[in-house]
């Protein structure tokens, strides 16, 4: 035997192509596909690695098919988990399906049907498509999710991949009907599924369809059809030795013919199923051929025995019914443990999507908090800005409003108001004060002269003059032309007189130079005082006027007093 496979190994040229030529083998040459397979396996180094994981899946297929459920659900299940090739992955996912369903692990299998049908619309290769179809429609009618069932059936039907017929998905088609007790003789499903599986290329299948239909005529009543047909198909039934195939042969001839009073013939079949049997099996077949063996002693009579037959039925009814309410409730478990992963999902999305939504609108706050203060901070800044502008322009505006254009000095409006405003105060506190009025003697001879522009520079000069002979208290402005006005405040009628007479002798001494022409003024000098004429703006104005009249009327360049003080004309030296 060993050497055998030796020989075989050392013939084995191109394992890749051996590869191939076993896919096919598993359902049309098994002994052979066993042989190739243990071949494989002895070259499995030099395949490449999704041919080794193709051939892991097949030594899986073998596992189960020898009914070493152990042994192909950890193969599957690597390949599940570990497999390179995502087809061979799917394809194991399937099997696995089925395989829970055969081992009633229903939790597991219903499970995995589910993942596998959210893997559905990735699925693209045709075949593995095709399989993973066919078998989530049998994990489905096994959970008694008739709808679901042929809604995947049909869904493998309308998929047919190349080299595939229609065979399985109607045969499939067939199951689920029948699971769900909606199949009848006469439905067409079960004729289309006959023609789609003739007896000569697919006699399994075949057979199969036809004890389906014989199990039909038996529960509708139709005994001697249902003989007919068992006869018919009873050799090819025989040929193909089929295990299960026979026994469904064997319980239907027996329903039939206990139904139609043949109790012996009955007997004889139900027997056999009972023989096939094994001790712990929950199996149709077996529960309806007690079933049958009950209602034969019971009709002739034997008592004891229709209640021991009796009890075996009612305890695999019991275990079948068991079964399949284990079935619906494995499927129900998973799908609300789905729902509820599922509803999970969706509220943790939503919790997630909220936080995400609140803190996107925390930081959009914050954000708009912190633009709302640096804008408001810009504003007022801009404001604060605006307004120091706005102010200091106004400020410079309105000094420049209270100077003289030409000489900087108050003009006469600023002036007459600052000296008003000085006077109130010297006369809250009895303070003195003298008023100087000052007129340049012809200066409109030097406008003529020399032009206007010599004129203005001439101004200029006057009060540069002026200035210095003045403090910071006293208030000095251009009365208009080329009259000019002083007063001297917290100041006495004899300094007043001497500061007068100070600054009309610098103007005298002063000369103005312009373009290489150097010109000299006088001035006449009017004074009047605050302990004379009092606070009055307007007669403190019009004394010192009349002074500076008088001035002018005695020669010019000189300095007069008010007519209450000395009328002494203090002549120029
Ligand atoms: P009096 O000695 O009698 O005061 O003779 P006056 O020429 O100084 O006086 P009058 O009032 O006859 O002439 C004043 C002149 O001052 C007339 C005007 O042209 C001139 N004047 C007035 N304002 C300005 C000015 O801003 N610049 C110049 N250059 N001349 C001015
Ligand atoms: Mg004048
Ligand atoms: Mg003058």
């Amino acid at each position: 035997m060993f050497w055998q496979v030796g020989l075989a190994v050392d013939a084995v040229a191109d394992p890749s192509a051996l590869l191939k030529q076993t896919w096919p083998l598993p359902v049309t040459d098994h002994p052979r596909f066993v042989r190739q397979l243990a071949q494989l396996n002895q070259v499995a180094s030099r395949l490449a690695p999704d041919e080794q994981w193709q051939l892991r899946y097949l030594d899986a297929w073998e596992a189960m098919y020898e009914g070493q459920y152990a042994k192909s659900e950890v193969q599957f299940r690597d390949i599940i988990q570990h497999s390179s090739d995502s087809r061979m992955a799917d394809r194991a996912a399937a099997m696995l399906v089925s395989q829970y369903g055969i081992t009633r692990h229903y939790t597991e299998a219903f499970e995995l049907a589910n993942r596998l049908a959210a893997r559905l619309p990735q699925i693209t290769d045709a075949k593995v498509r095709f399989m993973v179809t066919l078998n989530l429609s049998q994990s489905l009618g096994l959970a008694g999710q008739t709808d679901l069932a042929i809604r995947y059936a049909r869904i493998a039907m309308g998929a047919i991949p190349a080299g595939d017929g229609p065979c399985y998905p109607a045969a499939s088609l067939v199951v689920a009907l029948e699971t769900g007790h909606r199949l009848k003789s006469g439905s067409p499903e079960l004729q289309q599924a006959l023609a789609a599986c003739p007896a000569a290329k697919e006699p399994v299948y075949n057979a199969n369809l036809m004890l389906t239909l014989a199990d039909r005529y038996v529960h509708e009543g139709q005994s001697h059809r249902a003989l007919a047909l068992l006869d018919r198909i009873a050799p090819s039934v025989e040929a193909n030795d089929y295990a299960p195939n026979k026994l469904s042969a064997l319980i239907s001839r027996a329903q039939a013919l206990v139904a139609l009073g043949d109790d012996d013939g009955a007997r004889k079949a139900a027997l056999a199923v009972v023989a096939a049997g094994k001790p712990g099996d929950i199996d149709d077949w077996l529960k309806d051929a007690y079933k049958v063996l009950y209602r034969i002693e019971n009709r002739q009579g034997h008592a004891a025995a229709a209640l021991d037959y009796y009890k075996k039925y009612a305890a695999l009814d019991k275990a079948y019914l068991d079964d399949v309410s284990a079935r619906a409730m494995a499927y129900q478990t998973v799908q609300q443990h789905l729902l509820a992963q599922k509803l999970e999902t969706e509220k943790l999305g939503r919790q997630n999507a909220l936080l995400r939504m609140r803190q996107t609108l925390d930081t959009k706050k914050a954000e708009a908090n912190h633009l709302y203060l640096a804008l408001l901070l810009m504003a007022l800044a801009f404001a604060a800005l605006w307004m120091f502008r706005l102010k200091r322009s106004q400020l410079r505006f309105k000094k420049l409003s209270h100077l003289d254009g030409l000489t900087a000095v108050f003009n006469r409006q600023h002036f007459m108001g600052e000296v008003d405003r000085m006077l109130r105060l010297l006369e809250r506190r009895a303070g003195a004060a003298c008023m100087v009025f000052i007129d340049l003697d012809h200066f409109k001879h030097i406008n003529d002269t020399h032009g206007h522009a010599m004129g203005d520079e001439v101004l200029r000069h006057i009060v540069a003059v002026c200035r210095k002979h003045l403090r910071a208290v006293d208030l000095f402005g251009r009365l208009g032309g080329e009259e000019f006005g002083i007063l001297l405040v917290e100041c006495s009628r004899g300094q007043g007189v001497a500061i007068a007479e100070r600054i009309r002798l610098a103007i005298e001494m002063a000369k103005v130079e312009s373009d290489g022409v150097a010109v000299g003024i006088s001035t006449s000098v009017g004074l009047a005082f605050t302990d004379t004429s009092g606070y009055d703006l307007q007669r403190l104005c019009k004394q010192a006027d009349a002074a500076l009249y008088r001035a002018k009327r005695s020669g010019r360049n000189c300095v007069m007093v008010d007519d209450e003080g000395d009328a002494d004309r203090l002549a120029a030296v």
